[in-house]
């Protein structure tokens, strides 16, 4: 199917920006069971909603014969999928990927059970493998450069590669990018030997010396924290001050603090060997955990209206819900008002994305039947 032509067949689901586990959602979504049984498709329901796009076709399947619609010229035929006998209500989804993963430069994934250790890029694949297996799945290497609410509560999308897409619903997973603030040097090591997060790493540095820079609480915090692992942990506040209870509370659970100016990383390819300071002799390291700033890697949220909080994170309710209605969003760019950081995990990512997916199908449900929906009146 030439993707250039789905915005004709206007139908179905959005999702933009889904990293490698986001795409459970559109493999469950393509797998919903059909909400009629036999006698339904006998008496010729198959083409009815949700497949919305035969209303905006303008096409149906020949009742008598069973064929499949006849699609006007220039138009995608989707027919056969839809005559076709198969008790799944195949969601027509279209995925949007620009395909820079937050975590792309990591070796590995971890905190995934079934797939720990797996290469980020690995995990990608396999996702597109399962998708492969599920029609009513497109995927379009391609960013979303521009996103507008049509009339009919819609959506069309602009895309860089020059197409446009329509869709009834969006589903948002465009993730987080890190700004590496850190000593100069560190964009080689970044996922490497230069870390944020102690869940994702930390195991990886069990008996190894480590090093935590920065001076604010939470640095000291993490501090402490890997000293329960690391076979050495120093705290370099690079040239800002600490207090004397945090360094008295660091020294007196084995956790050294150098202070001086840092000049640079060291590294042998993206491993790290030592940290160099301005003044004083260099530290030998196996890793450093440092403080990245992440922000949207995308502004589709903002330019469609959601709110968000003072942190970037675009606000959801229980069930993915932004605040613009159609709009939902799912994994790192996105939390819930009692959340107060995202929770920034593959795993997690996973999991919103399937409950938004699972609420969509519910709204369009709701919408094509006009059948009670358990999610309407969610809070937020
Ligand atoms: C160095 C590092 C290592 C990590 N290691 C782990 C780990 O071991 N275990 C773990 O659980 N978590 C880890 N994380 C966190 C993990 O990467 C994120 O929680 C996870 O990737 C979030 O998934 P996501 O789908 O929300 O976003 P992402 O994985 O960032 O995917 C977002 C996707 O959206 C695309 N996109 C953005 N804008 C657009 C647009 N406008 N149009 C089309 N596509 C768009 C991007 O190209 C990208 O492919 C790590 C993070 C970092 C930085």
């Amino acid at each position: 199917m030439p993707f250039d032509r789905i915005h004709e067949c206007g139908c179905g689901v959005g999702r933009i920006g889904p990293g490698p586990i986001g795409m459970f959602v559109e493999r469950w979504l393509a797998r919903l069971p059909l909400p009629f049984g036999d006698a339904d498709r006998d008496a010729g329901y198959w083409w009815r909603p949700p497949y919305a796009w035969i209303r905006r076709n303008d096409t149906k399947p020949d009742h008598a014969s069973g064929a499949p619609p006849t699609p006007r010229p220039g138009q995608v035929n989707q027919g056969d999928r839809i005559v076709e006998p198969h008790r799944r209500a195949h969601r027509s989804v279209l995925l949007l990927d620009a395909e820079e993963g937050r975590n792309a430069p990591a070796e590995s994934v971890h905190n995934f059970l079934t797939r720990d250790g797996t290469p980020p890029a690995q995990l990608r694949k396999l996702g597109r493998e399962e998708l492969a297996a599920y029609p009513a799945v497109r995927i379009r290497p391609s960013t979303c450069v521009a996103a507008y609410v049509l009339d009919d509560g819609g959506f069309r999308l602009d895309l860089s590669d020059g197409g446009t897409a329509e869709a009834r619903r969006l589903l948002l997973a465009t993730g987080l990018a890190d700004e590496l603030p850190g000593p100069r040097g560190i964009e080689a090591l970044w996922g490497r030997s230069a870390f944020h997060c102690p869940y994702c790493h930390g195991y990886e540095c069990t008996g190894k010396p480590v090093a935590v820079i920065g001076a604010e609480p939470a640095r000291v915090r993490l501090a402490l924290q890997l000293s329960r692992f690391a076979a050495d942990v120093v705290l370099c506040t690079d040239g800002e001050p600490l207090d004397p209870a945090s360094r008295l509370k660091l020294e007196s659970n084995g956790v050294a603090v150098r202070c001086e100016a840092i000049a640079r990383l060291e590294a042998t390819g993206d491993q790290l060997e030592q940290i160099v300071f301005e003044s004083g002799p260099p530290l030998a390291r196996d890793a450093v955990f440092v403080v990245n700033v992440p922000r949207q890697r995308s502004d589709l949220a903002a330019r469609l209206g959601c709110a968000s909080f003072a942190d970037g994170s675009v606000e959801v309710n229980e069930f993915g819900r932004t605040s613009v209605p159609g709009v939902y969003a799912a994994g790192d760019m996105a939390r819930r008002a009692t959340v107060p950081m995202p929770l920034a995990a593959v795993i997690t990512a996973a999991a919103s994305g399937t409950v938004a997916g699972a609420v969509i199908d519910q709204d369009l449900l709701y919408v094509d039947f006009d059948l009670p929906n358990p999610f309407a009146q969610a809070k937020g």
